[in-house]
């Protein structure tokens, strides 16, 4: 099939090389003109796993991209939105963008005789947006006849965005039977099953369900499913990190505790890891306009306050930590390892870990970073000179009163502790995603503070550390 997907983003783009990769004609649009150039030219853009394999693949074949909505929806059958709808000052999703492209879907449309096109609504949405669409469009000359809208919500995840896309738990089409059907047509290889029985396909990832399953409903249900789905997540990620706060004052370990009660088939392990709190570019914005979309409709969702709350929170009770293990932070020199909001991206929209190196800030300390990937993203977040965002990993630690690990990238769970001890001034690790055991880290040298645990304030002495830890 012919697609176009507007917006070139975390979402779009990956889902343009998906949809290329599965065996669609792709036309990647954005109005970002360098972005375009630089898609175009072979770059990737964004840091995620098994991208530039699949750009490569397909880019100049089946996949090209280009700034002209027009051309795209000219060529194509269907269409995804997949632009961004952030919060907007009061709360709700800011959807000035959707509107703005489905008015230059309908511009194309007017007059045209063709067959229909499929609108497929990709971009996180509150409830009711399809049946805006769909006004919009008519609004705006569109014949009834010549288009239809679907909501089809994306639930990857950054970091592993394209085996999420490929290897899904299920794919929610919204709209009617029709262009639900379409959608299926779609997703055809990856609902079958044989697309991962391709030689060439990117790996299977553990724990992936396939095939997926393929569920359809109507609009405002697929729109719920989306926000009730990231509101879910987002409260495990706070209850668990409440049940931390308990476990330290009770003197229980939160990680015996989280696998206790996530070995449980009906709570499940996934996204009940205590640590700073969740951030990025969705649950943020998503928990506060799927409240606010509930308040509108006359309900008064307060388990998503206090979920909201509890993810403030987290930062003030790790900021303490960093209090019982430094005392005064003003003139201290911190290393900081992460800076994008969870291993593996980029990305550092809404960072618990920017947020908590401005508190490290506020409070007088001089922040020295490293991230794998997202440095040139977080440079542009800071001023010059407000903090140094080193090259190198060990380069962080010289002179440091303290080591912080801020996001779970896979390489800070395999430190060299005797390199980071003979540069660092004092050797104490304060631990925000939990990557350690504290007897290894004590055994090596360092004192010891992380989520939900017990504290490790006094390091072994270095005459005493056990060099096979
Ligand atoms: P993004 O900011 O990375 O990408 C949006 C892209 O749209 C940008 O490249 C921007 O230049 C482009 N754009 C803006 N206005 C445009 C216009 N008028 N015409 C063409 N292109 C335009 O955003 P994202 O992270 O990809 O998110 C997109 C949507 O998907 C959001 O609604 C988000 O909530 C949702 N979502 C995101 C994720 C995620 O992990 N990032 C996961 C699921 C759903």
């Amino acid at each position: 099939m012919e697609i176009a997907i507007v917006g070139s983003g975390y979402v779009g783009l990956v889902a343009a090389a998906a949809f290329a990769e599965i065996g669609h004609q792709v036309i990647c649009v954005d109005n970002d003109a360098a972005k375009v150039a630089a898609l175009s030219r072979g770059e990737s853009l964004i840091h995620e796993r098994f991208l530039p394999e699949l750009l490569a693949r397909h880019r100049g074949q089946r996949l090209r991209f280009t700034t002209s909505i027009g051309e795209a929806v000219r060529a194509s059958d269907v269409i995804f939105i997949a632009v961004g709808t952030p919060t907007d000052e009061t709360g709700k999703a800011d959807l000035s963008t959707v509107e703005q492209v489905v008015r230059a879907i309908a511009r194309e449309l007017r007059g045209a005789t063709r067959e229909k096109k499929i609108i497929v609504e990709k971009s996180t949405v509150p409830v009711g947006t399809s049946r805006w669409i769909s006004r919009v469009m008519l609004e705006a000359g569109a014949r009834t006849d010549l288009f239809d809208v679907v909501c089809n919500p994306e639930f990857l995840r950054e970091g592993c965005a394209v085996t999420d896309f490929l290897y899904p738990h299920r794919i929610v089409a919204g709209g009617s039977a029709e262009s639900c059907e379409r959608l299926r047509e779609i997703y055809a290889p990856i609902v079958d099953g044989s697309y991962a029985e391709r030689e060439d396909a990117v790996p299977i990832p553990d724990g992936a369900t396939t095939p997926a399953s393929f569920i359809a409903t109507s609009a405002e249900s697929a729109e719920v499913i989306k926000n009730a789905s990231n509101a879910f997540l987002a409260m495990k990620i706070s209850f668990i990190n409440a049940v931390a706060n308990v476990c330290e004052a009770v003197g229980a370990d939160v990680e015996q505790v989280r696998e206790g009660v996530g070995s449980d088939a009906r709570i499940g392990n996934e996204f009940l890891r205590p640590g700073l709190g969740y951030g990025g570019s969705c649950f943020p914005k998503d928990l506060v306009a799927f409240r606010s979309t509930a308040a509108d409709a006359g309900y008064d969702f307060r388990l998503l306050e206090e979920v909201i709350r509890i993810n403030a929170h987290q930062r003030e009770m790790f900021l303490r930590k960093v209090h019982d293990a430094l005392w005064t932070l003003k003139g201290k020199r911190l290393a900081v390892l992460g800076l994008a909001f969870k291993g593996g991206t980029d990305d550092v929209r809404e960072s618990p870990a920017i947020a908590f190196i401005r508190m490290l800030l506020r409070e007088g300390a001089s922040v020295a970073a490293f991230d794998p990937a997202a440095a040139a993203n977080a440079r542009a977040l800071f001023s010059k000179d407000e903090i140094t965002i080193c090259d190198d990993l060990y380069d962080t630690a010289d002179s440091a009163d303290a080591l912080l690990i801020l996001t779970d990238w896979e390489e800070f769970g395999q430190l060299d502790f005797d390199r980071l001890r003979a540069v660092m001034k004092q050797a104490v690790l304060i631990d925000g995603r939990n990557m350690y055991e504290p007897e290894f880290v004590v055994q090596a040298g360092f004192a010891y503070y992380s989520i939900g645990r017990a504290s490790h304030p006094r390091a072994k002495a270095a005459s005493e550390v056990d060099r096979a830890a």
